[in-house]
């Protein structure tokens, strides 16, 4: 069957785009046009600290150069299709439609202590989560680096010009989560090769540890990233505390049984020493009892680890059902009682389908794009 997300092919020429160099690749080209070293930095410093949006507006730049920037180059390829406000503007959802028709989503959320964005690693998704809208629509493509980094940017430029600050006085973004769309360790290099585009002190400098990557459990990119040079915070879907019923909610779980993913969760424990999140969405009467909560807390006693409990949000069609609070409590309260630490999270975005695992990028008929740097 068609996917109605799937988006005809247009092809867009092979201008890069700015935000997928790195800046070896960005002096690379500018020398290869005979500019001298200082105006790859200089591009640089508008692309992330400036976070400027136009070649227009690079004014210390000479003419001929922003025009041939403009005619041979990209300042992104983000089209934004359709914004969406809730919680009396602290949440807002964007819709991104790609250069080859595909969609994603991100989401801003802000707090009175912190203004987070969830951005998306991939257009769709391919594991297939029964709950989540995203899993419906298959993996569609892994997205560039740059498109991950755009929706960050979007973000933290409209915070500064104090367009898109809600209810709140936030000026800059102050934590990232790789939570949207798509499994952000199915596409490991780009999602890296973002991670440290982003954290550049030279240019974005946003803090690793203000950075949290959610991954559905697949040990290869767990065990990575246990090595890797910076201190990404690590959030595990786990969803239930044996195989038969994490296998039934998640594919995944076929492939990587729950012994290997607690091997690799205990790996990157030992080796870096941090706090791993379990994320667990509560399923009415699936795999939200008390015995239940009992097994997960003898699964992951001693584990250096927090538990994020997240009632189901709903999604169309899902022949599931949010378990109700009194149960929700009860579950907390057995894995409190075992010395587990564990919150309920806040709810944000449900009205507008921003909530966790309600990402489905779904276009509606006649809308509009602008571009992502509007
Ligand atoms: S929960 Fe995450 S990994 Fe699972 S289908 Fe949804 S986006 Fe993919």
């Amino acid at each position: 069957m068609e996917n109605p997300h799937r988006q005809p092919i247009v092809l867009t020429g092979g201008a890069p785009n700015l935000y997928d160099l790195t800046l070896p690749q960005l002096t690379a080209l500018l020398q290869s046009w005979g500019q001298p070293a200082f105006r790859a930095r200089q591009i640089w410093t508008h692309l992330y600290r400036r976070l400027t949006p136009s070649f227009e507006a690079m004014t210390d730049l000479p003419v001929a150069l922003r025009e041939r920037l403009a005619a041979e180059t990209r300042l992104g390829v983000l089209s934004l299709s359709r914004e969406q406000t809730a919680d009396h503007g602290d949440t807002r959802k964007v819709l991104w439609r790609l250069p080859d028709g595909n969609v994603l989503e991100s989401v801003l959320m802000l707090y009175p202590d912190r203004a987070t964005v969830c951005v998306s690693t991939q257009a769709g998704c391919g594991m297939g989560c029964v709950f989540c809208a995203t899993g419906r629509m298959g993996l569609l493509r892994n997205i560039t680096a740059g498109e991950i980094v755009e929706q960050v940017l979007y973000f933290a430029r409209g915070l500064r010009s104090g367009a898109l600050a809600g209810t709140t006085r936030h000026d800059h973004l102050t934590n990232l989560v790789f939570m949207g769309m798509g499994e952000p360790f199915a596409n490991y290099e780009r999602w890296w090769a973002a991670v440290e585009r982003l954290h550049d002190p030279q240019g974005f400098n946003f803090g690793a540890r203000n950075m949290t990557v959610s991954t559905v459990g697949l040990v290869p990119g767990i065990r990575r990233l246990a090595q890797a040079s910076l201190p990404i915070n690590l959030a595990i879907s786990l969803h239930a505390p044996n195989d038969a019923l994490r296998s039934a909610l998640m594919p995944v779980n076929k492939k990587y049984p729950i012994a290997a993913l607690m091997d690799a969760t205990r790996e990157y424990i030992a080796r870096t020493n941090r706090r791993v999140s379990f994320e667990y969405v509560l399923l009415q009467h699936q795999n939200d009892t008390p015995e239940l909560a009992e097994e997960l807390a003898e699964l992951i006693d001693g584990l250096l680890c927090h538990v994020n409990l997240i009632p189901w949000n709903p999604v169309p069609g899902a022949p599931l059902q949010r378990s109700h609070r009194d149960r929700v409590r009860a579950f907390q309260n057995v894995l409190l009682r075992r010395g587990i630490a564990c919150t309920v999270r806040v709810e944000r975005g449900v009205a507008i389908a921003a909530a966790c695992g309600q990402l489905a990028a779904t276009p509606q008929p006649a809308e509009t794009t602008t571009s992502a740097r509007s």
